[in-house]
Parts: C-alpha cells; sequence; structure tokens
C-alpha cells in the first residue's frame, strides 16, 4: 500500500475504516521493514530529541554560528516572566519553543528536522506545547508524529520540502501544515479537518521565498518558525470550526509545486535576491560581521 495525495488518504479511510494513525504506521512498516513497536521505540526517541532541543535552547544564552542571532528566545522568555501573554500559556510556550530550537539549530546544536533543519521549531513547538498544556498520553504524542510525518511524506511526494527547490513555502509551509494536521489529530478531529487545516496551513504560505542572510540558516529563517507555529495554530482554528479551503489539498500542493517552479533560482537558498541582498544584509556580508559591527552600524 502506498499513500500519495490526500484524496487517496482520505478514501483509505473511508473504505477501511481504519484510522489515520494505523495508516500512518502501515505505511512505515512498508517503507521501512520495521515494525510497529521498532517505529513507536523511534518515535519515542525522536519526541525526546524534539524535547532535548526545546530544552537546552530555552536555556542557552549564546551566539549562533552566524552571529546574527541566538538571544532572541532568552529576551522573549524573560519577557513573558512580567508580562505573560494576552493569548495565554499555550501561545507563550509555542512561541518560546520554536525560538529555543531554531536557535539551537543555528549553534549547530541537536534538533529533528521535521521536515528540515530550517523549519525544525514549528512541529516540535506545537507538538511538545500541547502535550504539556493538555496532558496528552505517550501513546497519543507517539501517534501524533506519526500524523505529522504522514502529511509531509504526502507533501513531498509532489514538492520536495528544500528551499532550494521550492522557496521556504515548501520547508517552512510544510513544516506548518505537518503541525497543523498533527494538532487536528491531538485534539480528535476527523480526517477531513486533519487534511483541511493541512490545506489551509499551505494555502496561505504560498509563495514564501527563501533567502537566508549570509547564507546561514539564521535570518529570517529563526524568527520565521514561530510564526509559522502560530500559522498551524490559526489553521486550525478555522478548519475545527469547518471553514474549508476552497481549493482541496491536493490541488493546493499542485499550486504549491507550480508556484516553487515559477519561483526565480535568486529566491531559493542562493541568498542573491530578497532579504540576502538588502541593503543591511550586503554591509553585513561585506564585513568581518561581528554582534558589535552591528550595533556601530546601527548607531
Ligand atoms: S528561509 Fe530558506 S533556509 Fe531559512 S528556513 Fe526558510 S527555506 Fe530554510
Amino acid at each position: 500500500m502506498d499513500i500519495k495525495t490526500f484524496q487517496e488518504l482520505k478514501q483509505t479511510i473511508k473504505q477501511t475504516n481504519k484510522s489515520i494513525v494505523q495508516i500512518a504506521f502501515e505505511l512505515e512498516e512498508n517503507s521501512s521493514n520495521l515494525n510497529k513497536n521498532e517505529l513507536k521505540k523511534i518515535a519515542k526517541k525522536t519526541l525526546k530529541a524534539m524535547k532535548e532541543a526545546i530544552y537546552t535552547g530555552l536555556s542557552a544564552k549564546s551566539e549562533t554560528n552566524g552571529k546574527m542571532g541566538g538571544f532572541d528566545c532568552n529576551k522573549q522568555v524573560e519577557f513573558y516572566k512580567n508580562h505573560p501573554s494576552v493569548f495565554g500559556r499555550l501561545f507563550e510556550k509555542i512561541i518560546c519553543y520554536a525560538l529555543a530550537t531554531s536557535e539551537e539549530n543555528a549553534r549547530m546544536g541537536r534538533i529533528v528536522a521535521c521536515p528540515t533543519a530550517g523549519a525544525c521549531g514549528i512541529v516540535p513547538s506545537i507538538l511538545i506545547s500541547c502535550f504539556e498544556e493538555f496532558d496528552i498520553d505517550k501513546e497519543k504524542q507517539i501517534n501524533s508524529l506519526l500524523v505529522a510525518g504522514l502529511i509531509g511524506k504526502i507533501i513531498a511526494y509532489k514538492v520536495k520540502p528544500a528551499g532550494a527547490t521550492a522557496g521556504c513555502q515548501a520547508e517552512c509551509g510544510t513544516a506548518s501544515a505537518m503541525a497543523a494536521g498533527a494538532m487536528a489529530y491531538l485534539f480528535d478531529y476527523d480526517i477531513d479537518i486533519i487534511i483541511n487545516a493541512a490545506a489551509l496551513a499551505i494555502k496561505n504560505i504560498l509563495g514564501l521565498t527563501c533567502d537566508p542572510v549570509r547564507g546561514f540558516v539564521e535570518v529570517p529563517c529563526i524568527k520565521r518558525n514561530p510564526f509559522l507555529a502560530i500559522h498551524a495554530a490559526v489553521a486550525l482554528e478555522l478548519a475545527s470550526a469547518k471553514i474549508e479551503s476552497v481549493i482541496p489539498a491536493d490541488e493546493v500542493i499542485d499550486a504549491m509545486e507550480q508556484t516553487g517552479a515559477l519561483m526565480s533560482a535568486d529566491l531559493k537558498e542562493n541568498s542573491k535576491a530578497g532579504l540576502a541582498k538588502t541593503k543591511t544584509a550586503i554591509i553585513m556580508d561585506k564585513s568581518c560581521f561581528t554582534k558589535k559591527y552591528y550595533s556601530e552600524l546601527n548607531d
């Protein structure tokens, strides 16, 4: 059995009466030659690694490799201590966990690429925040990771999740769709809502380019992760109210593929346009860049 589209996924669930989790496990068993218990062990280890990246990142206060970040998570955490978010604790956690993980990635720390290192803060921040805030049992935690993986896999059949292939829509957009669908599963929504949440997340981020400053996965990548994590939460909010994507999920993925193909190569990870070629980015690139130099520049 293989499932390459959201339509096939929906049909299979309706025809077989299997759950999305059963199907996700079966597909993984087929493609990996591992049994369900072995897969569960891997998923458990993966979730543990996600948590470790978050907790390492939350307490880290050191510069990233490209010297353009590394302190935002700490700033946000400190800010919330005296100014709790009006949107509540879950919102705070999603933002801080996404920043923590992305900054860890930029420090060359250990993260889980999901689907990529650049987008590594989106799925973990959503999953781990929800696990903690809603006391999700271990079995369901593992299942939600499988659901996220299945969504990513279906998208990847058409569009490779790489900024170099289709821009950031394919990295952070795919991660956001994975997170939105997994969150819908966590809150017991049916397959229509899971797929619709993923479709809404992708649809509303189409065209997002990949223009990393100085070629490092830092600017805009680090801050983009909390944005796209919250984007996933918005997709779930709309989908759970049965607000549908007028364009079906598979066609949204077709649109992402086409948009990626039409995108200039300069905006696909080459750092030849967009943010990477702004006045500030050029000066930073030319200089022997240090934080001190940058602050002098802005004096
Ligand atoms: S801007 Fe490019 S490098 Fe950065 S997260 Fe997006 S796709 Fe990855």
